[in-house]
């Protein structure tokens, strides 16, 4: 894979390179989150100007069509009106109290009204500390001390499950990352993906010292990998049996799939949930919650610490309430409907150039697995069965002419219903000679600046 000018990617952005060198001599890497450095594919992180609606805009003035949509939480698309002025008015208001606030107890209500088994809300700033604290509580409310998870399952950077992570963990594949003890990796059970057998042995065995199992609720960190039919109620049935907590994550699929996220398609009642990204708008704010008997054990009604300073922060309750708010039916039905068509042309370019592959979904959330033997990807080793060189050629063929896909095989894409016909078309029309590139690519075509295997490095 060559350009015209013979460097290795084609259209390379040179003022994008210069500030990557500039972010290397500030910052580890050049970014604030590893999968941001392109690492898996290789070539140049573009940094971005602006975006609104579908497009965004790099520093070197080219266009995109966003299929990122900053990991999922641009469900509206950028810069939707309503969101900036919401921002915009709360930020006059006041950034920050320390105290609380009547929005946080409207984006909690707008929660519980979506999600049926979620009584009580507390808000939190990311992700992951939506997922460390949902597992102190679970430890805390049952006395027990191991977790349950699923590899390639992704959970923010907790310490406890960062073992066999998907996502970054898996693009840039650091096996046992540094820095987690052995006492709190040691205290983790990773179990294959989909396997109730694996479930259920090793509760047979520890069932008595397992506080809960965690998973996503639908996973998209290794790729779109949805539950086997059952899945997730067996979880919730063998859980129950043995006094453990079941906690869904649902930071990838909450409020995205559906307006009651995976929980809409899949109604499993867990514990407790764990919420982000599009509850966000865009600003960092995320959630847990479950039952109130569970959540009153939290301080100050319990014994169970969790705390923040800008939890709650009204800047990004704005931004999540309006979205939330305005994540109408149709906004829902656009995001399907154009999910729909992305996925069946991004197979059919591929299928018309004879690259075999597997498109898999969970409602709007979809990516596509060059899996040579196109088998259905149930795990995480099916995951990484994937001729990663493949996406490599098709990211930087998609890239090339406007249209930026996740820099990493094994992250979902991601709609919005911002994306307008035109929008739609551009990638449409960007697909085939996509598909071409994929065709030819050789296993030389996989990013060789780190050295490392793509499937084993991580984020
Ligand atoms: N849980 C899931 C399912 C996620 O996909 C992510 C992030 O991608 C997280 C947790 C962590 O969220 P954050 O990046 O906001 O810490």
């Amino acid at each position: 894979m060559t350009s015209l000018d013979g460097s290795r990617y084609p259209y390379e952005a040179p003022v994008s390179a210069e500030l990557f060198a500039r972010g290397q001599r500030v910052t580890p890497g050049g970014v604030n989150s590893p999968v941001r450095a392109f690492r898996a594919v290789g070539g140049t992180p573009r940094f971005m100007a602006s975006g609104q609606g579908p497009w965004i805009t790099d520093a070197d003035d080219r266009r995109y069509v966003d299929l990122v949509a900053s990991w999922g939480p641009l469900i509206l698309g950028h810069a939707h009106p309503a969101v900036v002025e919401a921002i915009t008015a709360a930020a006059r208001r006041g950034t920050s109290f320390g105290a609380p606030t009547e929005g946080e107890l409207d984006l909690a209500d707008e929660i519980i009204a979506r999600m049926p088994p979620v009584e009580r809300v507390r808000l939190v700033n990311s992700g992951t500390e939506a997922v460390l604290s949902a597992v102190r509580l679970a430890r805390g409310a049952t006395g027990r001390r191991l977790v349950v998870k699923f590899a390639g399952c992704y959970h923010g950077h907790v310490d406890a499950l960062l073992a066999s992570a998907g996502s970054g963990v898996a693009t840039l594949g650091l096996p046992d990352t540094p820095g987690v003890t052995t006492g709190a990796a040691a205290d983790t059970v990773v179990l294959p993906y989909n396997d109730v057998a694996a479930v259920e042995a090793v509760f047979a065995e520890r069932g008595a010292d397992i506080a809960c199992v965690i998973s996503e609720a639908s996973p998209g960190n290794m790729g779109v990998v949805p539950p086997l039919s059952g899945f997730n109620s067996e979880l919730r049935r063998i859980t129950a049996e043995h006094g453990a907590l079941l906690v869904l994550d649902e930071v990838m699929t909450g409020f995205r799939v559906s307006r009651s996220g995976w929980y809409g398609l899949d109604p499993v009642d867990a514990d407790l949930f764990t919420f982000g990204k599009v509850m966000g708008g865009g600003l960092p704010a995320a959630a847990f919650g479950g039952r109130a008997d569970l959540m009153s054990q939290l301080a100050p009604t319990g014994p169970v610490y969790q705390a923040g300073t800008l939890s709650g922060n009204p800047v990004a309750v704005a931004a999540g309430l309006t979205t939330l708010r305005l994540c109408t039916d149709e906004v829902y039905a656009r995001c399907d409907e154009v999910a729909v068509t992305l996925r069946g042309a991004a197979s059919a370019a591929l299928f018309a150039a004879g690259v075999p592959h597997r498109v898999q979904q969970a409602g709007s959330m979809f990516s596509v697995f060059f899996v040579p033997d196109e088998r259905q990807v149930r795990d995480f080793d099916d995951a990484r069965s994937q001729e990663t060189f493949r996406y490599t050629a098709f990211f930087h063929a998609m890239l090339a002419r406007g249209v930026y896909l996740p820099p990493s095989a094994f992250e979902a894409w991601f709609v919005s219903a911002a994306l307008d016909d035109a929008a739609v078309e551009h990638v449409l029309e960007a697909l085939p000679a996509a598909a071409r590139a994929a065709a030819e690519a050789t296993p030389e075509d996989a990013p060789r600046a780190t050295g490392q295997d793509p499937s084993e490095v991580s984020t």
